[in-house]
Formats: C-alpha cells, structure tokens, sequence
C-alpha cells in the first residue's frame, strides 16, 4: 500500500553535469532560512544538540580515515576541532536553555558570532569565522536527520542526493565525495565552479529549480535525470523503471566509450587532436582512472588556494605544484596563475564587496596590484619544475599590457632564482588567457609576444553576451553554438594559426563532444577538458572525417542560423557518431 502522506512531484531543471542517480534527500537549508523555533522541552534539545554533534564527529572521523586530498583533510581536521570547543558548546546550551530548539540555539549562536568579530579587519580572526559558519552549517545539517520529537539520529545514508540553494566548489568537498550520488540547486549554471568540480567528479547535478529547498525535506527519495533534466521526489515504480532504463542505455554506451581508452586521439582522416586535462583539485583521485591524456592543458591554481585555512607559503605551493608534476609524469602542466575573484573567493583575503565581481578587481589585475601574492606563486612554480619545462598561463587579459608586466615579473622571478643559484627551467613558455573580447581584435598585432594561447570559451562566452556565467536566466539563454561566438572562435585561431602560435580551447565546451567538434571544424587541433569528459569527446572525434566536416561547418557559418546545433546534431547523428 502507497503512504498517503507521500508528496509526489516532478520537477523540471537545468541538467549541468549528465547522469543518473537514485537516493535521499539531503537538504543542505540556508542559515538565512532557519526561522526562530520556541520550546518547552530544553532538555530534549540539548540531548537532540549533544547527538547531533557526536554524530557529526564519527562523521568526519570516518571519512578522514578513507583516503581524501589532503587540502580536504585539513579543513576537516579544522571543523573536528572547533566541534569540539567547550565555549561554543556551552554558548549553544545556555541559549537552548532560554527556551529555543537546538537549530535555533546554533543559528543564535553563529549571528552573535559573525556580529562579535565580523568587523574586525584581523584575517586570522576572518579566518575562524569563516570556520565558526562552516561549522554551523554541518550541524545544522545533521540536526535537519534527526527527528524533531526525540534523539533518534538517521545515519547520513551511504548515497545522498544533495540538495541546495547554491554551493561553492570547496563547500562540496566536505563530504564524503563517494556518499553523494547527486546535487540539485536552486542556482547553478553550465561554466560556475560547482559545476566544473561535480563534473569532474562525475556527479550529476540539475540546477534552476526555483525554492528547490522548500519542496524537498532531507530523506526524500529523490531520482535524478539529469539526461532529460528532471527530478522526481519520492517517484513511483514506473518512473524508477524509465529511469532505470536509461541509466541502462547510458551504461552500455559508456562500455563503447572505454574501448577507446588506449587508442590514438586521430579523426578518420588521421588528423593527431591533442587532448588535455583541466585540473586543479584532487586530481591523485580524478586522474586514477583517466584515460592517455597529451598535456595538462589547465591547472587552476586557485582551486588549491580557495581550500587552504590561510595563504599557502611558498613552501606550500612548491610542494602543491611538485605533486601535479609528478601525477602528470613528463607531460607538460600549464599552470595557470591565481585567477582569484568572481564565485572563486579566498576567505583570507579581504575582498571589497563589488556590485559586479565578475568584472571587478579580480584575477591578473589584483595580482598586477598585489605583487608580492604573484611573484610568491612565480617562484614557487620557478622551484616546483626544477629544471624541467615552465609553463606559465596569466588569466583574465583584458589588455596586452596587463600580460606583459605579468610576463616581466615572471623575468624578474627567473633572475632572482638565477642569482640564489637556484635551478633554472630547461625551457620558459609564456601565454594567455583569451578570455575577454577586448583581445580578439588587436590580436594579429601582438600574437607574436605570446608562446601561446588557451582560450577560456565559459569567460569569453560570458562577456561576449553580457550574460553572467553564474546566473541560468541569463547565461542559458545563449548557445555557445551560436554563429557569432564561433566565428569569433575562428577568427582567434586563424590569427594563431597564421602567426604559427599553438591555440587550444580549455572552456567546458572542449569537454562537450558536439562542442569539441565544432571546435574541430573551426581548426583547433588542441582541447583540454576535465578528464571524466575525454573519452566521449575522443570517440566522438574518432568517428568524424576532419575535412568533410570543416567543409560542412563552414558553408553552415555562412547561412542565416542564429545557433548551428540542430544542424551539427544532425550531420553527427548520420555520420554514426557517438554523443
Ligand atoms: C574559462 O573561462 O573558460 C576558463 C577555462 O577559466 P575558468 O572557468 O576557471 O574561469
Ligand atoms: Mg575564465
């Protein structure tokens, strides 16, 4: 017999990372969004308050036992610790005692918290309030699994859908990354962090589901589609069976796709297509089953940053970058410098708020002003190759000026390190970001200052169409198959190609096969992507003939379509390939 009390519901998304996933809700409510709560019952409160924190730490115990990164183990460690503080423990009893639930009294808690040091310009004590909230959240959390009348704690289930407003990419590394089968958020978008690091792990995530947290409540049955962008709260057995089905179909072609894990990345006319990596996080982890890869053609240094309790010292950087090197094993890692701003904030460094961060004091204009922050990752990385081949990538170029006093402070490191005797690099390349439009357009004048380019497509897209990356009303609304982005994508590798300066595509389109081969089509002989994407895109290139296609995309550019998606569908689809 079906529960009455069951809410059934379908809701229609975004899908930003394909796949399938069935499990509980795990509602991760907003601290704005927990309403004051009266009881009579303090004692059941302090003991539901009590469960939730010995819970907690089992939890984190738990998973610091298996292995994780370890810029993840150290925030953990940090929350483990500040759990088990006796003044904030005792602050959240004496405010349970004045008559509130436990999720009150933590709420209570960490406002009086953030208004005590919230002010106070000391970054150490920024720091600890960051922590303070971080810890908030987790046990507020918990408190969510057990039962509101009594103690009786529901253990975090072995897969958890997660459940949102939005998230940041590190907040997603407090799980326990095997547990969350899911993520589905009110916000989200295609090219925003969060996506690129669930993407990365493979973690199907739909997002724009409006007040998605008010819906759902933690322990739900949720079944996630995020092939036909869908989630279904508690479904019934004939959805479960449609989904199962296609989680079949995915499976199989999945199977097809492995075949082609040692085979050369050449289309069927023999063209060589050089495939990349994107990293940045945990990648021991996201490179333990990544199929042959040619380079390391982004790493995100930030990411490493935006985990870490304070600035990394140089000692610290050396060893992050030595690791990468080592994972990469001769091929060569394009580091890319700290592009700090927009959804990618460092909690330690104090930030102004602006109306539009994403066009504000961010990546290679904050670290022009803040020099000392560049010349320490410089000599760092200077350090970490010892000896071996230096790439060195600055983001966010709006104007040529801004790359060469990023490149004559990179000089200025070399010689430095020169000076102390340090080992030299066996070789130095130097290039750029194009990621914003302002560079297209003088670039035959001055392609040839750069040893190369990558062209960030989720910046360049962004600013383009004016369409903010981490907003779905805005950036959804423009296809990145659409004829002016692509001829502006064609016009960038063309100059390139003329100049004989190597150009790749690292955006998240070069992880999309139809995208991936578009960009084919348009001459890029170089994509880096997140390396969960590589073999699709591989079997797909495998399956076109290069000549044929670019022929076909070109007469197609020349036409009145506004986006060339239906038409590329097609061709690929007659053509057998695989997407
Ligand atoms: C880009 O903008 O396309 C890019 C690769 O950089 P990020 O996503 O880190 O901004
Ligand atoms: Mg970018």
């Amino acid at each position: 017999m079906e529960k009455t009390t069951l809410l059934r519901q379908r809701f229609d998304g975004v899908s930003l990372v394909d796949g399938f996933a069935k499990a509980q809700a795990l509602v991760l409510r907003p601290l704005e969004q927990y309403v004051p709560e009266h009881t009579n019952h303090p004692e059941t409160e302090q003991e539901r308050f009590r469960e939730a924190c010995s819970s907690l730490q089992d939890e984190l115990n738990q998973i610091l036992n298996t292995k994780i990164a370890d810029e993840q183990k150290a925030l953990l460690q940090t929350t483990l610790m500040l759990l088990m503080d006796r003044g904030w423990n005792r602050q959240i009893v004496q405010i349970i005692n004045q008559g509130v639930t436990a999720e009150t009294a933590v709420h209570q808690a960490t406002e009086q918290i953030v208004d005590r040091i919230g002010q106070i310009e000391d970054v150490y004590l920024r720091e600890r309030l960051n922590d303070f909230k971080d810890l908030a959240m987790r046990v507020l959390h918990t408190l969510e699994r057990l039962n509101k009348s009594g103690t009786k704690l529901q253990k975090l289930p072995n897969k958890v859908i997660l459940v949102a407003k939005s998230l940041g990419p590190a907040e997603l590394l407090d799980y326990d990354l095997s547990k969350i089968k899911g993520i589905v958020l009110a916000e989200g978008s295609q090219t925003m962090h969060v996506t690129i690091v669930a993407r990365a792990y493979g973690i199907p995530l739909l997002g724009g589901i409006d007040d998605v947290c008010q819906h759902i409540k933690s322990g739900d049955l949720l079944i996630l589609d995020c092939q036909n962008g869908r989630l279904y709260q508690n479904p019934s057995d004939d959805v479960i069976d449609e989904v199962n089905h296609l989680q079949e179909r995915d499976r199989k072609r999945t199977q097809l796709e492995n075949k082609n894990k040692e085979t050369p990345s050449l289309t069927l006319d023999g063209e060589k297509i050089e495939l990349g990596v994107n990293l940045g996080l945990a990648d021991d982890l996201l490179l333990a089953n990544a199929p042959n890869f040619d380079k390391v053609g982004l790493y995100r240094t930030e990411l490493p940053f935006m985990l870490a309790k304070a600035l990394p010292t140089c000692a610290e950087q050396v060893k992050t970058y030595q690791k990468v090197l080592a994972h990469a094993k001769g091929k060569p890692v394009i580091f890319r410098t700290l592009d700090i701003g927009s959804d990618k904030v460092l909690p330690y460094v104090h930030h102004q708020v602006e109306e539009n961060p994403a066009m504000g004091w961010r990546s290679t204009r904050m670290t022009l002003d803040r020099r000392s922050l560049l010349r320490t990752q410089l000599r760092a990385l200077i350090r970490a190759v010892d000896g071996r081949p230096l790439w060195v990538m600055f983001p966010m170029i709006a104007e040529v000026g801004e790359f060469l006093a990023s490149k004559k402070t990179l000089e200025l490191e070399l010689k430095n390190a020169e000076k102390r005797g340090e080992t030299l690099p066996s070789e130095v390349h130097v290039g750029s970001m194009l990621e914003i439009p302002s560079l297209i357009f003088g670039l035959k004048s001055f392609i040839h200052l750069f040893d190369f380019i990558s062209v960030g497509t989720n910046d360049l897209m962004q600013f383009m169409f004016a369409a903010d990356r981490s907003n779905l009303n805005a950036s959804a609304r423009y296809d990145t198959l659409n004829v002016s982005f692509l001829k502006a994508l064609n016009y960038i590798q063309q100059v390139c190609r003329t100049a004989h300066v190597p150009c790749s595509v690292c955006g998240e389109m070069a992880g999309r096969p139809i995208e991936a081969l578009a960009l084919i089509g348009l001459g890029y002989t170089s994509l880096s992507m997140n390396p969960r994407s590589l073999l699709r895109v591989k079997t797909a290139l495998r399956g076109i003939d290069k000549v044929e296609f670019q022929n076909y995309l070109e007469r197609l550019l020349k036409t009145e379509h506004l986006s060339v998606r239906t038409q590329l569908q097609s061709y690929l689809r007659d053509h057998g390939v695989l997407f």
